[in-house]
């Protein structure tokens, strides 16, 4: 199912050693995937070669741009089936991954997931604007991780909270966010955050990617995150 060559060919200079146990962990993964996505709509990348590359070796870029020292706790925003969080988990199990999404049955299918692979991680469900205001999860992380969620505004208001100062906040977006860069640029500061990478690349042939970085340099305002509504309806300009 997983196309090991072009996985550890894409993934050769992103400072992650994919050994036979993370290989044999994302294969089970894909498997598991695809079949579940026969009954369970989880992702439109299906086919083997795509997996390897739009979804394995696009969460692993993360480790090309930023440091995960060893153990340091990661917040998955978002996390859907699981990107880019259970990837960055089978390719490092050392890491405390905590899963979040707002859609339980996405859960049900991770934890499927780390029972046949035998890894550990929290899941869990609940809305990030509500998991961000909660003591047991607000400024806990060393890292929080998106993709595909929400615009860099909203999504800084979701993620910001949950990363602890000194920490930083990893986003993962298309090539094309120039704008919404600019338009994040308060937010991030408000919240108590400041840019600190904005890394454009090529993870293959016609696919450009970007990831930003933010460092948590100051504690959120207790007033963020707002309720959803609020963030929908007035997002921070
Ligand atoms: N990150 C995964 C990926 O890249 O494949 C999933 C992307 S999917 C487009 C967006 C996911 O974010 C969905 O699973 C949805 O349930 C979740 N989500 C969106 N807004 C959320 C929120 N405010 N709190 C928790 N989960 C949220």
């Amino acid at each position: 199912m997983l196309n090991r060559e072009l996985l550890c060919r894409v993934t050769k200079n992103f400072n992650t050693e994919l050994d036979e146990n993370a290989l044999e962990r994302l294969d089970v993964f894909a498997e598991m995937l695809v079949e579940t996505n026969k009954s369970f709509n989880l992702t439109a990348i299906t086919q083997p070669d795509e997996v390897s590359l739009k979804h394995f070796a696009d969460c692993l870029a993360i480790f090309k741009f930023v440091d995960f020292p060893e153990n340091s706790s990661v917040i998955d925003v978002g996390t859907g089936a699981g990107f880019p969080g259970l990837v960055l988990l089978m390719a490092r199990p050392d890491l405390k991954v905590t899963l979040l999404d707002s859609t339980k049955k996405k859960l049900g299918f991770i934890e499927n997931v780390l029972k046949e692979t035998g890894l550990n991680a929290q899941l869990l469900h609940a809305r990030a604007e509500e998991a961000g205001k909660m003591p047991e999860y607000r400024e806990k992380f060393d890292f929080a991780a998106a993709r595909a969620v929400a615009n860099l505004c909203s999504l800084s208001e979701y993620c910001l909270p949950f990363v602890k100062v000194g920490g930083k906040f990893v986003s993962m977006k298309s090539a094309s966010s120039d704008e919404e860069f600019l338009q994040a640029k308060k937010a991030v500061g408000l919240l108590g955050g400041e840019f600190c990478g904005d890394y454009l690349f090529d993870l293959a042939e016609n696919l450009p990617r970007r990831i930003f970085t933010v460092k948590k340099i100051s504690q959120t305002p207790t007033k963020y995150p707002r309720p959803s509504a609020k963030i929908a309806k007035s997002p921070i300009k």
